[in-house]
């Protein structure tokens, strides 16, 4: 039983539905050995539609209700889901869709931003047993109270392993345009060298912090689930069999990682891949009184708002008494944030409020730091030589990540990357 994902550049269009239909069908097809792979296949809308459907949305009500907007943007793949259907009868394929509601796939109320709570895999499976390929619209679901939800963006990855956890798939496969997750996006850097195997933890870090090849919350699922996830690319030749698209990249575990370092399929580094991220805002707080309670007045009512802040620093200010706090917000989030933190300009107590979206996050993500010290200063000394300025830096165990001008993204990612020896 096998769980096949396209994303949105693979289904953009007839033609490419075409050659996915293609390699659905070849995973399908009656084996040498007289047996087939139930398989299910999760779509995204074609690349573009998504955005299409948001602006409309925003062109007929600027203040839209989320259950609407909802309604509007999942029908991107209600559409790829029939054509991929139509197109796999039309190779001689039994096929069907099977819409979020129809399945369905229960998520919570929460519209535009909704998790997948449980989906039902009865109907499903019995369709399956009947040997026909299931067409699942990704990204949609359906909440209590009846309504259509979606899951964010990048969400169809997440509909696909949550449909593989449910259905015990063997294999959850992410066709994307890429033929599997490297050490660095390959759109910036030419010479980032594809993987051959990244651990949960490693995906679930890299994801988190830009590498935006799986959903965050999709990695997170599989590791939870035990959902066995490889990425792979859907531009394959049309006469390739299923073996000539691997091998792609294996999401492993830990000690699957260990066996393959030990069998020399895979090399040991400290740092395994560099992502960046360029959706974060800066906010900085000039001359907060330095007192007890002073931060915790500062993140309160952004916590309450659901933004979430990423990096913070604090420095001594120019009085004594006085410090400055810097940290970062999405994007998205800054007006809000801003707003917010002026309401609150008599409980906080600070002299002025500095914003710059003009900067990006680079992150080096690696299993390998545990036992490794070093990384994080070979990182700044890397940066420093190239004249790279750091405006601040966050580390986890597996991770390092530094606040730098927007501009330097290119640079700094391609400096690293050669710097840890990833050419
Ligand atoms: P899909 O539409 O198939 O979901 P996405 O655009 O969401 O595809 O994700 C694939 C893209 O992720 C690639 O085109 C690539 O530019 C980007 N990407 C970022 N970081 C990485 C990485 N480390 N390895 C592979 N691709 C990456
Ligand atoms: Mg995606």
């Amino acid at each position: 039983r096998i769980v096949m994902k396209f994303g949105g550049t693979s289904m953009a269009g007839t033609e490419r539905i075409r050659r996915v239909a293609n390699i659905v069908r070849k995973q399908a097809a009656l084996k040498p050995d007289g047996t087939r792979d139930e398989v299910a296949v999760v779509v995204s809308a074609m690349a573009g539609e998504t955005d299409r459907l948001v602006n409309f949305c925003r062109e007929a009500n600027a203040l839209y209700d989320p259950a609407e907007y909802d309604v509007v943007v999942a029908s991107g793949e209600q559409v790829t889901s029939g054509l991929l259907a139509l197109t796999l009868q039309s190779l001689g394929c039994k096929a069907r869709s099977w819409l979020g509601w129809q399945l369905p796939v229960h998520t919570i109320e929460a519209h535009a931003k909704a998790r997948i709570e449980d989906i039902d895999s009865e109907a499903l499976l019995e369709s399956l047993g009947r040997g026909e390929i299931a067409v699942i619209p990704g990204f949609q679901g359906l909440s209590g109270d009846g309504r259509i939800t979606t899951l964010g963006r990048g969400g169809s990855d997440t509909s696909a392993v949550a449909v593989a956890a449910a259905i015990g798939a063997d294999r959850c496969d992410i066709y994307t345009d890429v033929d599997g997750v490297y050490t660095t996006d390959p759109r910036i850097v030419a010479k980032a060298r594809k993987l051959k195997a990244v651990t949960y933890e490693e995906m679930l870090e890299l994801a988190s912090v830009g590498a935006k090849v799986l959903q965050t919350r999709s990695v997170g699922l599989a590791m939870k689930e035990g959902v066995r996830v490889q990425v792979l690319s859907s531009f394959v030749d049309d006469n390739a069999t299923p073996a000539d698209a691997l091998p792609g990249t294996m999401i492993v575990s830990e000690e699957e990682m260990n066996e393959l370092v030990e069998k020399g399929e895979m090399e040991r580094q400290h740092v395994t891949g560099i992502a960046h991220d360029k959706n974060e805002a800066k906010i900085i707080l000039t001359r907060v009184p330095d007192r007890p309670g002073a931060v915790a007045n500062i993140f309160e009512p952004l916590a309450k708002a659901s933004i979430n802040v990423d990096m913070i620093i604090q420095n001594v200010g120019r009085d004594k008494g006085e410090t400055d706090v810097t940290f970062t917000v999405p994007q998205a989030d800054l007006a809000r944030a801003q707003a917010l933190l002026e309401d609150q300009r008599g409980n906080i107590g600070f002299n002025r409020i500095i914003t710059d979206s003009k900067i990006a996050k680079i992150s080096v993500v690696g299993v390998g730091m545990k036992s490794h010290a070093g990384v994080a200063s070979n990182m700044f000394r890397a940066l420093a030589e190239r004249g790279i300025n750091i405006q601040a830096i966050t580390t986890s165990e597996i991770k390092v990540s530094v606040l730098i001008d927007e501009d330097e993204t290119e640079l700094a990612v391609r400096v690293l990357h050669t710097a840890y020896g990833l050419d």
